[in-house]
């Protein structure tokens, strides 16, 4: 009888499984949950790379859920600086607590979708990953391989009931969690979005995309989005070497995180002359940060951060870009004098 494609995939995956922080060798007992799951959360929307070494750092310095739960929230909003996607770090905090707080992870997916920040993918994964549950766990690289694999050329919106009944039939049961990280790394490293390795991959005997000669046209694109675009105001307040800077309100976008004071961002641009501007997008809008000069002493809750640690205050990325804009714009302006 021909191998099943989950057969030929996790025998590839025993052979190139990638080397993560945050994963056992194939066929070895599984990642503690802590690991899995703190991993899974980090991940969305940043690139294993980018992970890594703030994987180890996070798990060093909190080296089991107990000790993450019992942290102050403002160090870990600080040790998530620079990930992005905010929300994630307060979800992880309080789901951190509640898994404290009943003695350990549940270890099913219906379980561990009820913690905060927890959603269907996440769950799937940690249940498989961690406790072989075979549930399986469909991301955007999944759901990519599974449509090249069946030539489904619809939009992945349109398809997803579809692609997802279809993981869910090639899932082996026995080896769910080792099968759930060999998809990840296909779609990763050989069924990549653009120029896919078919020369390389384990399921191309079996795989309509390929067959089609044009794997990258499954699925089909997706409609463009048009994000609205604000512009916020940062302002700039200086004394003795410092700048004043505030924690930005727990609920809404960088919820929490350290930032520089100024008004609500807005759809029009600021009125007064900007020392820098910084452009960042966020998934839902894009917006353009004008750092301005404020002589006026601070009127809201802070603390003076000294120009010479900012690196320490646990900027997110924006605010960060922001200082360094307006600090390298002073110093183009000294030379130039
Ligand atoms: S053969 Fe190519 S398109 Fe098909 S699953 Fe493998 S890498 Fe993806």
């Amino acid at each position: 009888m021909p191998a099943r494609p989950a057969d030929k995939l996790l025998s590839h995956y025993d052979a190139n499984a990638r080397a993560l922080p945050w994963r056992n060798p194939p066929g070895s007992p599984p990642m503690d949950p802590y690991r899995v799951w703190l991993s899974e959360v980090m991940l969305q929307q940043t690139t294993v790379a980018t992970v890594k070494p703030r994987f180890r750092r996070f798990v060093e310095r909190w080296p089991t859920v107990e000790a993450l739960a019992a942290a102050p929230a403002e160090d870990v909003m600080q040790e998530w600086a620079g990930l992005g996607y905010y929300a994630r770090a307060r979800n992880l905090h309080a789901c951190a607590k509640s898994v404290a707080a009943t003695g350990g992870f549940p270890r099913t997916a219906d379980g561990l979708r009820k913690l905060p920040g927890i959603g269907d993918y996440t769950a799937a994964a940690v249940a498989s990953i961690a406790f072989g549950e075979g549930t399986a766990a469909v991301d955007t690289n999944v759901e990519r391989v599974i449509a090249r694999l069946h030539g489904i050329d619809r939009p992945v919106a349109e398809a997803r009931p579809d692609i997802r009944r279809l993981a869910a039939a090639m899932w082996p049961r026995d080896r769910a969690g080792d099968f759930a990280q060999a998809l990840m790394d296909l779609g990763a490293t050989i069924c990549r979005p653009k120029a896919p390795l078919c020369g390389e991959c384990p399921l191309a005997a079996d795989c309509v995309a390929f067959a089609s000669g044009t794997p990258e046209a499954f699925p089909g694109p997706k409609a463009k989005a048009i994000r609205p675009h604000r512009h916020g105001e940062a302002w700039w307040i200086e004394r003795d070497g410092a700048i004043w800077l505030v924690r930005r309100p727990e609920k809404g976008i960088l919820g929490g995180m350290a930032a520089l004071p100024g008004p609500e961002w807005a759809t029009a641009a600021p009125t007064g002359r900007a020392i820098a501007i910084v452009s960042h997008g966020f998934t839902h809008f894009t917006l353009d940060l004008h750092v301005t000069h404020r002589a006026a002493p601070p009127d809201s809750e802070g603390w003076w951060q000294g120009l010479a640690t900012i690196s320490e205050a646990g900027l997110p990325t924006l605010y960060a870009r922001a200082i360094e804009a307006a600090l390298a714009a002073r110093e183009a302006r000294a030379d130039a004098a």
